[in-house]
């Protein structure tokens, strides 16, 4: 037995891998096939174990309970008022107990969003984009497309403002597209919290983690690092302190010298677990497959099997498997490889280890370099960060000044050799 965390975060997984829709890229729904002839429901004994022992197991001042799936609401609102209600029966004086759900959407109604309002829940959203973009991989059983139920449940939660995340996974359809994505979210979805995940999904017929192939619905690297960049270039000369893309939070966290809250851009893994519906504990999300496998929490406590030597090892592999490369690289400090699940290519040099997204990362980090610390430096001066706003407005109007006459598609006039639109012209908001 190794050292007690102080705080750690697990997604319960109430209805295991089940899910009322079939999105092709799912990496959860193969899960299924771990729980043969399982009725997919968390039982009324293993909720109350479950708050019970997340709340008495922190020891910080605010507890995060949450709820992911396949679709969590399908459990119905009644095993979630049942868990307030334990909430509330376990709960320590002086803490606060946060709830979180990602969900798909479609079972959202007046009386889901009442109950959001009423107990504070913060709710992630899946939705890939406008409707084209969304229907193309995220389809009920029936391969229809979802997308007007998801912006309904968007619409519904304003209505009773219900706090809410969108989370968009990216991948080979969507990835072109970055801008109508964000400014669909932005414009006509009002969102001012956006999450960006990357669809690395593995070809092979187990659905783990393995194999150094990946299926045609993946985003490549270079498309991951031009969706974030192209992003970044709107959301830095206008959206700053409206709009939070926690990608971009997460860096500025890193530029600032904190810990950023996203995990894969951590130093090391082990504290961001996963339950399934029997009460099973795994290392990760991502990793649910017997190898990981720490335990159940009804036969052992959680925090025993969090603070066990194989989850250790596990949150410590993220950083003693770096391979040379990415410890020399000059970003680390902000990517430290990444999520050790997208890490299967090779170095240049040829080892092993290296995160499948490394170039788009790259070149993302290194891309934003300049604005992060003109933002972290505010930050440590106590002023806004969204001051960055004011300087591009001034730097776009000396550039365009400078760059006068140039066409979309001449050379640049800085010499680089590159058209002015892929280089000083691409600042530029279109
Ligand atoms: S394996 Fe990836 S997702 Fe899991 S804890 Fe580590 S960085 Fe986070
Ligand atoms: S950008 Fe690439 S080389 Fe640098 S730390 Fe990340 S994965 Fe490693």
């Amino acid at each position: 037995m190794t050292a007690v965390p102080q705080y750690f975060h697990v997604l319960a997984k109430p209805t295991g891998a089940i899910c009322n829709l079939d999105c092709k890229y799912c990496f959860f729904l193969s899960k299924e096939m771990l729980y043969p002839g399982s009725r997919f429901r968390m039982a009324d004994d293993l909720l109350e174990e479950y708050i019970k022992q997340m709340i008495e197991s922190q020891h910080v001042p605010e507890v995060t309970i949450s709820w992911q799936g396949g679709e969590p609401t399908l459990m119905g609102l009644d095993f979630f008022r049942r868990s307030i209600e334990l909430e509330k029966k376990y709960q320590k004086p002086g803490t606060t107990i946060s709830n979180t759900m990602q969900t798909n959407g479609i079972l959202i109604n007046d009386e889901w969003c009442e109950f959001f309002k009423q107990n504070n829940f913060l709710i992630g959203l899946s939705i890939d984009g406008t409707k084209e973009l969304h229907d193309f991989y995220r389809v009920d059983k029936g391969g229809h497309g979802t997308f007007d139920k998801v912006v309904n449940a968007a619409r519904l939660m304003q209505k009773h403002e219900v706090d809410f995340n969108l989370l968009t996974t990216v991948h080979a359809h969507n990835a072109d597209h970055p801008l109508e994505i964000y400014r669909f979210f932005r414009d006509e979805l009002k969102s001012r919290h956006i999450q960006f995940i990357p669809i690395v999904e593995r070809d092979n017929a187990t659905g783990f983690q393995e194999g150094n192939k990946v299926t045609d619905r993946s985003v490549s690297a270079q498309q991951w690092g031009n969706f974030l960049i192209t992003i970044f270039d709107e959301w830095v000369r206008r959206d700053v302190g409206e709009v939070y893309v926690q990608m971009f939070d997460a860096a500025l966290a890193s530029w600032y010298g904190e810990n950023p809250a996203m995990c894969i851009f951590g130093e090391k893994c082990g504290k961001a677990l996963a339950m399934e519906h029997n009460g099973d504990l795994y290392s990760c999300d991502h990793f649910v497959e017997p190898k990981y496998l720490l335990g159940n929490i009804m036969e052992k406590s959680m925090l025993d099997l969090i603070s066990s030597e194989k989850q250790m090892n596990f949150g410590n592999d993220k950083l003693d498997t770096l391979p040379k490369y990415c410890l020399e690289c000059k970003v680390r400090f902000a990517c430290h490889g990444e999520c050790p699940k997208n890490r299967f290519i090779e170095t240049p040099d040829g080892e092993p280890g290296l995160n499948y997204l490394c170039e788009g990362y790259k070149a993302f980090f290194m891309h934003v370099d300049m604005p992060m610390k003109f933002m972290a430096q505010k930050l440590r001066m106590n002023q806004a960060p969204s001051d960055i706003v004011q300087f591009y407005r001034e730097e776009d109007k000396r550039i365009r000044e400078l760059f006068a006459g140039a066409e979309r598609n001449d050379l640049c006039p800085c010499g680089s050799g590159k058209k002015f639109k892929h280089c000083h012209g691409k600042s530029f908001a279109e």
